[in-house]
């Protein structure tokens, strides 16, 4: 099945479609130009060229200078090696790591697969809307302290964390810090020097680039093992003949995010405000994550007495494509560790929804949102025998 154009895509936080722009920036690497960067000879060159530019790009995106860039394989990637790279490179010094319980679960799984190797990881709590608070990091600080990982934007509830305060803590105690700016790039502005961030992740997929391609900032004089080994590739940091075309099309799209990040975020900010005032007027609904501090695209609410995952079939059904919260929860029942966190209570955590925008959205598909969604809501509650007779219709 392929999107059509009477389908409305809100589920840009799981990935988003390619730019026109960025595919044609790739196509001639998918033919023609299909050189070995490593290789001396013209189409070789021209990969290597290529290479560079984007490299440049991100590091432009980022205020870090080209030689603090690492292209790897995602968003995964980047948070592995991170995380890994600065615990071996370290353990010496500490095995003690701070992140919070919010994180993705590439970071999550990592540091729980580090505990078993013997470190020992701080997993702090966050409040009602999401918010990792700056004191609590300072307050777990240790003498052993080697890393703290605290995600910039989160995927679920796109609540925006202190990162610069944070970042301001980790400098004075002299500790690592790396941040998952996955969610935030295109959405959020940048400057790894401003904010003193050690370490970055991104991810091309995430601000309509490619999948399977991300990159790792790592500050100038940061002590990080690699992850893969093999190759000189990338200043013999990441092993492995680079992702040619995804490297080329994941630096054009993180150029035309950057540059547009303003104007669509006026766009977006306009349309989750007119989404959620519509959606909170259905009763007995809920807005997960910080009013104000979060993601200009990111909409997610709790409707009570409904099972998510009977919602998004139905808007399926609709031509509607949303989540109940990460892609990686929606085929599993396990509740969702970041609702759970924000002490979303257990009787109504499955009840949540999703709603993440993108450029291809417009007034008229949050108004043809505002129209179903209650429709199917009062239709599910009305069969379900949790709801209390005054939220019924027949
Ligand atoms: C999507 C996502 C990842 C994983 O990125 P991939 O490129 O899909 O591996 C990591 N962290 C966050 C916050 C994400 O949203």
């Amino acid at each position: 099945m392929t999107v059509n154009d009477r389908a409305i895509y809100m589920d840009n936080s799981a990935t988003t479609p390619l730019r026109k722009e960025v595919v044609e920036e790739m196509l001639p690497f998918m033919t023609g130009n299909f050189g070995n960067p490593s290789s001396i000879y013209e189409i070789g060159k021209i990969s290597k060229h290529s290479i560079d530019e984007a490299r440049r790009k991100v590091a432009y995106a980022l205020g870090a200078e080209e030689n603090e860039i690492y292209f790897t394989s995602g968003g995964t990637e980047s948070d592995n090696w991170a995380i890994k790279g600065i615990a071996f490179a370290n353990r010496n010094k500490g095995k003690h790591i701070i992140t919070s319980s919010i994180e993705h679960h590439a970071v999550l799984h990592t540091c729980a697969w580090l505990e078993g190797q013997g470190f020992e990881v701080t997993y702090l709590p966050v409040d009602k809307y999401g918010m990792v608070s700056p004191e609590e990091v300072r307050k777990a600080i240790r003498d052993d302290t080697i890393l703290i990982s605290i995600m910039l934007a989160n995927n679920e509830i796109g609540t925006i964390q202190p990162v610069e305060e944070i970042g301001k803590i980790a400098k004075e105690n002299r500790i690592y810090f790396h941040t998952d700016a996955v969610q935030a790039i295109g959405h959020v502005p940048i400057d790894v020097k401003k904010m003193n961030i050690d370490l970055l992740s991104l991810s091309g997929h995430k601000f309509e680039g490619p999948k399977g391609c991300g990159a790792l900032y790592v500050r100038k004089g940061v002590k990080i093992e690699p992850l893969l080994h093999g190759g000189a590739q990338e200043g013999r940091r990441r092993a492995g003949t680079e992702n040619v075309p995804g490297i080329v099309g994941l630096g054009k799209a993180i150029e035309l995010a950057t540059a547009e990040i303003g104007e669509l975020n006026r766009t977006l900010l306009e349309l989750r405000e007119r989404l959620i005032k519509g959606l909170l007027r259905i009763p007995k609904t809920h807005l997960n994550g910080h009013p104000k501090q979060r993601l200009a695209n990111n909409v997610n609410i709790t409707l009570e007495y409904i099972e998510g995952e009977s919602l998004l079939l139905l808007l399926n059904a609709k031509g509607i494509f949303a989540s109940t919260g990460s892609a990686c929860n929606s085929t599993s029942l396990e509740p969702s560790h970041v609702l759970t966190a924000c002490g979303v209570p257990h009787e109504i955590i499955h009840g949540s929804l999703r709603l993440s925008l993108g450029r291809m959205n417009s007034e008229k598909d949050v108004d043809r949102v505002l129209e179903v969604v209650p429709e199917i809501v009062q239709k599910l509650r009305n069969m379900s025998p949790l709801t209390p007779e005054e939220y019924r219709t027949t």
